[in-house]
């Protein structure tokens, strides 16, 4: 069978969930027993999400080889549940940098380089190395952007001649858009979507199916409408109205057989869509008893999506169990000596994700000691873990001056530091799956109920070794080491309920309905406070 591709693009607005719908597709063709995976295309000129700032893009999703990807990716592998790579992100800086590099070897034999057919020839390999790599019977291509946008442009030709390349049965489009109320006249319109599949036409691609997002019902007389407007099947207008838990986008899409539609026009044979085990999962959300409340203490939650994966872990745990979840962020800069305490002490537990510099970090302190003095179920995630050494060094340990190397070059006592053995590595950070020995008997090897696990990293300081006997005889204990490198990965402290603090990032790891055991362990000693 030869691979099938799916093309995802977005109009009208950005922020539809063309990514959820994206990646609730690939679910609802994975439980039909087909082989999927996902890839994203962002118009953007940055060569990768390294440089960007959380702020303005959200997190960083890191993959398993080390890839550092735009957040959709996140959605992907947490709906499809397929871990993706490098080949699953590309940007338009990638493959602008691509024909530059070959341009300046030579490689186009003194011809003139060109948007068509050099950059969009790129883009096109850049589709075909993901669906060799990953072997899947299907690809879903999602194209970052809103049509119409310049920057969006070669990506939207590459496809539509991916189509004449591939044929016309291997190959569908399709078109997300909205249908925006209006509440002076009480009419859903469906004008904006007309104008935006226009538009796509114009730049030669039919769409062959239409998501709508709304925020209500749209009635059959106006997907008719659509349907007759934007030239395509009635059965293939689908939408999506705005819904309390963006897990329930894949048994909506289903509802309106969107799985069908698809696999009949690819020819394919399946058996039939099995969402048993999801349906289960959004079972739980629905029945979940009592609340449990977690204060997330970072020094970027003006944007949510700046921990996407954090967020979605913590509700993942909180489905596993059956318990209502409240996540309040806390703005580090906002929490001093004096408030502390009256911020946080209604919560059963406290959160803090990763983070780089130094700004801020007094207030994401008082969070930990807070949480460590007064025996509130701790979390720290790499950022985290530094501080809380830092932390109990300065506090328990009484040693004043310790900190990290990133928050001062010329520390006296650097117990956080940049790596020895990678000093001068052309790749500083420390990124993708690394292994972790579990100390037998700690508190982590019984969460993870192994001895050994594979988790995500992004980093480029870590515990100094050299200064690591300092913490000899007291409470605090390091219960994950990397074997390999002798970094320490993850401690927790005795004589505490539960603090635990990892150099890895658990939260990339985590499924709707495989929640992650460290998220899991977390909630369940916040449900006991
Ligand atoms: N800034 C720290 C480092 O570079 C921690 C990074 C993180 O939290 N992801 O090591």
């Amino acid at each position: 069978m030869s691979t099938k591709f799916i093309f995802v693009t977005g109009g009208v607005s950005s922020s539809l969930g063309k990514g959820i719908n994206a990646s609730s597709i690939g679910r609802l063709l994975k439980q039909r027993g087909l082989k999927v995976s996902m890839q994203k295309f962002d118009p953007y000129i940055n060569v990768d999400t390294k440089n960007m700032s959380p702020l303005q893009h959200g997190e960083v999703f890191v993959t398993d080889d080390g890839a550092e990807t735009d957040l959709d990716l996140g959605h992907y592998e947490r709906f499809v549940d397929e871990n993706l790579n490098k080949y699953s992100s590309v940007t338009m800086g990638k493959i602008y940098l691509r024909v530059i590099e070959k341009e300046r070897q030579g490689k186009y034999s003194g011809g003139t380089v060109q948007v068509i057919p050099h950059i969009t020839n790129e883009i096109k390999e850049a589709i075909n190395i993901s669906a060799t790599k990953s072997k899947a019977d299907v690809v879903i291509i999602e194209i970052g952007g809103t049509v119409g946008d310049i920057e969006s442009l070669p990506c939207l030709e590459a496809i539509r001649q991916f189509r004449r390349d591939v044929g016309y049965h291997n190959t569908l489009y399709i078109h997300n858009t909205l249908v925006p109320y209006i509440a002076a006249s009480g009419e859903l319109k469906t004008k904006p979507t007309q104008h935006s599949v226009k538009e796509l036409r114009s730049l030669g691609i039919n769409p062959d199916a239409i998501i709508l997002r709304s925020d209500r019902k749209i009635s059959d007389s106006q997907k008719d409408k659509i349907a007759l407007f934007c030239d395509v099947h009635k059965e293939a207008v689908i939408d999506v109205r705005d819904c309390k838990s963006i897990y329930e986008v894949p048994p909506m899409l289903a509802k309106q057989k969107i799985d069908d539609f698809i696999c009949r026009h690819f020819g394919l044979q399946t058996p039939p869509l099995d969402l048993t085990e999801w349906l289960k999962m959004l079972e739980n959300i629905k029945n979940a008893k009592g609340l449990v409340k977690i204060a997330l203490v970072g020094k970027y939650v003006s944007l949510k999506d700046a921990y996407l994966s954090v967020y979605e872990s913590l509700k993942h745990s909180a489905f596993a169990n059956n318990v209502n979840i409240r996540i309040d962020s806390i703005d580090a800069k906002t929490l001093n000596a004096n408030n502390v305490g009256e911020v946080l002490n209604s919560y059963q537990g406290i959160i803090c994700p990763g983070g780089f510099g130094d700004r801020d970090i007094d207030g994401i302190m008082f969070a930990i000691k807070y949480a460590r003095e007064q025996h509130i179920p701790y979390l720290g995630i790499c950022y985290a873990m530094h501080l809380a050494m830092i932390e109990y060094a300065r506090h328990v340990l009484a040693y004043p001056k310790a900190t990290s190397r990133e928050f001062d070059e010329d520390a006296d006592l650097a117990i956080i530091d940049l790596n020895p053995l990678r000093k001068g590595f052309e790749k500083p950070m420390r990124v993708g799956l690394y292994s972790c020995h579990l100390k037998p008997g700690s508190k982590l090897a019984e969460i993870y109920q192994t001895n050994l696990i594979y988790e995500r990293h992004r980093h480029r300081y870590e515990v100094n070794n050299a200064t690591l006997h300092l913490f000899e005889g007291s409470d605090m204990v390091f219960s994950g080491i990397n074997e390999e490198e002798k970094i320490v990965e993850a401690l927790e402290l005795k004589n505490h309920p539960w603090f635990m603090a990892c150099q890895f990032h658990p939260e990339f790891l985590s499924r709707p309905n495989r929640a992650h055991p460290l998220f899991l362990a977390f909630i369940q000693a916040a449900m006991k406070m």
